[in-house]
């Protein structure tokens, strides 16, 4: 038999210097059934990775397995460009079924190439066609993924170190991050920045008194699990609206239950102009897709063209899925196991050195690794120890534990685990991450 070990070289021989997780997370899969991978010598991982927050119901799940047999059954084509089939109008009944119905009534939806990043791009393609304008504001520390167009308005600045001549026209608002909040107000930072925000607007001077869109993610996710407040996303929505700003909610990472809602903007009771969804839409395979209110619904056809946006597995394991969340209450799983998590997190807090700030909304949880040997600033937070925070997440792995670090200083440890997730799977997991945290600080 193949070991970890054998498989990993070959990989590090033969595949690029650009591979991330796995220089981490230094795994070979065999197989994974739920919360569980194994790798190629037995050893079982329990994982809160789970796909970067896209395996709503773990690995290979049951219906999910079911819906590829049925397609394959029926000799459904397995690629129909954007041609129709009784597999895609499915799926899309179960997308209109599962959006807040006013939403529903006026929305059209566009189906995009395998992955998020695709949807964005189509996003603002969109709003910019619907608008007539150029300008897309987004916020620091935010994430869309990983094209020239989406880096570009992405907050991260890591991933785009190297990449010089990104599309212009962006420009980048603080975000309210309660913990680093760039105003050095704590939690009434938000409404700063509403106000800063809405003055620029209004400043002729600004240069960006009409832009094409506004995007935003309503957790930052691998910006560090940073939760935006209620107050202010339905600041945000006030000041778009009254501009006639499109506002593009980026729910990539956050839509399909994981923040405790269907939809991460029902926390605040807001509706998007334009919602981008794909990770766990498609139910573990390749999906994307952009739904938008119909008045912008502007764009000539082959507006957004791509080869791959027919992918019909993708589209029946991703109907069976939300059908699963929809039907077990997922969500509100996710919301009380979430409050869970935070609550144990912010009890250990006490026990350890080294956390600063524990965060997150539903199953989306981010935990802060912070030097407390240093001087805070005038709110309160210490410098991010992203260097511990890589500690951390070895000794998790070395006690079975997958958990991705993110954050703008690669300093927040992401809980992402399946929507599936049982209280005793989190136990076990919270046991190991003090051992592991202890560990790492001595
Ligand atoms: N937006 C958000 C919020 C994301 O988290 C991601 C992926 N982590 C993307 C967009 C990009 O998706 P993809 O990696 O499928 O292009």
């Amino acid at each position: 038999p193949i070991s970890n070990k054998t498989l990993l070289s070959m990989q590090n021989i033969r595949e690029s210097n650009a591979r991330s997780y796995p220089r981490r997370l230094p795994i070979a899969i065999k197989k994974a059934e739920g919360v569980i991978v194994t790798d190629m010598d037995g050893k079982e991982y329990i994982d809160f990775l789970a796909g970067a927050g896209t395996l709503a119901l773990g690995h290979n799940h049951a219906v999910v397995h079911e819906a590829i047999q049925e397609v394959l059954a029926n000799s459904t084509p397995l690629h129909t460009l954007d041609f129709t089939t009784p597999v895609k109008e499915a799926f899309v009944d179960e997308v209109f079924a599962i959006l807040p119905e006013a939403f529903a009534r006026k929305a059209k939806i566009q189906f995009c190439g395998p992955t998020g990043g695709d949807a964005i791009e189509a996003a603002l393609k969109l709003v910019k066609t619907a608008t007539g304008n150029r300008t897309i504001l987004s916020f620091q520390g935010g994430y869309h993924g990983s094209t020239h167009g989406t880096l570009s308005i992405s907050g991260t600045t890591s991933p785009k170190k190297h990449i010089h001549a990104l599309v212009p026209d962006t420009h980048f608002f603080p975000y309210p991050y309660e913990y680093r909040c760039p105003f050095g107000i704590g939690e009434k930072g938000h409404e700063f920045i509403s106000t800063y925000l809405e003055n620029t607007l209004d400043d002729p001077e600004s240069g960006i008194v009409t832009p094409a869109g506004i995007v935003v993610e309503i957790v930052q996710g691998e910006g560090g699990s940073v939760p935006a407040p209620v107050e202010w996303l339905k600041q945000l929505r006030r000041i778009t609206k009254e501009r006639n700003i499109p506002l593009i909610i980026d729910e990539v990472q956050t839509g399909i239950g994981r923040t405790g809602k269907m939809f991460a903007f029902e926390h605040a009771d807001i509706e998007p102009d334009v919602l981008v969804l794909s990770k766990a839409i498609g139910g573990s395979l390749p999906l994307s897709v952009v739904i938008y209110d119909k008045r912008l619904d502007q764009w000539e056809a082959g507006a957004h063209i791509g080869t791959f946006r027919g992918n019909q597995l993708a589209m029946a394991t991703g109907r069976a899925t939300l059908q699963f969340v929809k039907e077990h209450h997922l969500p509100e799983h996710a919301h009380k196991l979430g409050q869970y998590i935070q609550t144990q997190l912010k009890n250990l807090q006490q026990r350890v050195k080294s956390i600063g700030h524990v965060r997150g909304r539903g199953l989306m949880l981010g935990v802060e690794i912070v030097d407390k040997t240093k001087i805070p600033n005038s709110i309160g937070s210490y410098p991010a120890d992203g260097e511990l925070a890589r500690a951390i997440q070895k000794e998790c792995f070395d006690r079975g534990v997958i958990l991705e670090v993110g954050g703008r200083h690669g300093a927040v440890i992401r809980f992402l685990p399946p929507l599936i997730v049982t209280k005793q799977q989190i136990d076990e997991v919270l046991f190991r991450f003090e051992d592991a945290i202890k560990a790492a600080e001595n």
